[in-house]
């Protein structure tokens, strides 16, 4: 194992077993670029690889950032979808592309099983997507495209961040709304879709309320202008 990684004691909270997972020192980190949909770019080694725990006893796997089931109908949702099925692949060790992404589709199909599960699956497609851009070498344009391989994953991100958007209640993650609605735009302008992206951005701009988070509207008159120049 790297000196980027280290196993930690995790708890399942579907079958409440205890198993050793594989963490990121995130002390070790070191920034290379910042892109403009947050996708933070690190020298040598990709955290978004071990972002998702997997529990080798019942299948089990959701983002680090969500990992707990709070309601009773989630837990009991899943489990019925998994109760029947074993885990045949090791994920608790060095991640490569395609263990990361195998953990992500993984993921991507338990937490399917939630009531509420457009954010937090718009949230798995986004980090999938994200994977590939790792591959690339940095080139410090924080607008610039990432490579053809994520789109498909950022169209499905949008497509559920557009249903959480609409029907639930709270924006996923940490996210504030001016946020949220400018990470839409964001995917609108990076699926090739500027029309509507710009107005996603408005929408950021013109709203007197994000005012209380004056980072947002500049990033979104920011990507705006990147939209429009991009247009003629
Ligand atoms: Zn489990």
């Amino acid at each position: 194992m790297t000196n980027y990684l280290y196993k930690s004691k995790q708890t399942c909270p579907l079958c409440k077993k205890t198993y050793e997972s594989i963490k990121v020192r995130n002390s070790k980190l070191i920034i290379l670029s910042r892109y403009s949909d947050f996708y933070t770019q690190y020298k040598e080694i990709d955290p978004l690889r071990y972002t998702i725990i997997v529990c080798p006893y019942c299948g089990y796997a959701g983002p680090d950032y969500a990992y707990e089931i709070q309601k009773k109908e989630d837990r009991l949702a899943i489990y019925e979808q998994l109760k029947d099925r074993q885990l045949t692949i090791n994920f608790n060790k060095e991640r490569d592309l395609n263990l990361a992404l195998s953990t992500y589709k993984l993921a991507i199909y338990v937490q399917g099983f939630r009531k509420e599960a457009s954010g937090i699956l718009g949230g798995l497609y986004l980090r999938a997507g994200w994977l590939h851009r790792f591959e690339q070498d940095p080139i410090n344009d924080p607008y610039s495209p990432g490579p053809d391989e994520e789109l498909p994953y950022l169209k499905q991100a949008l497509t559920h961040y557009l249903k959480a958007y609409e029907l639930e209640v709270r924006p996923p993650g940490n996210m504030n709304k001016p946020t949220f609605e400018y990470l839409i735009g964001e995917l609108y302008r990076r699926t090739q879709n500027p029309a509507e992206a710009i107005t996603w951005y408005n929408k950021v701009v013109s709203d007197p309320r994000n005012k209380a988070y004056p980072a947002i509207p500049k990033m979104a008159r920011e990507a705006w202008h990147v939209c429009s120049n991009s247009n003629t």
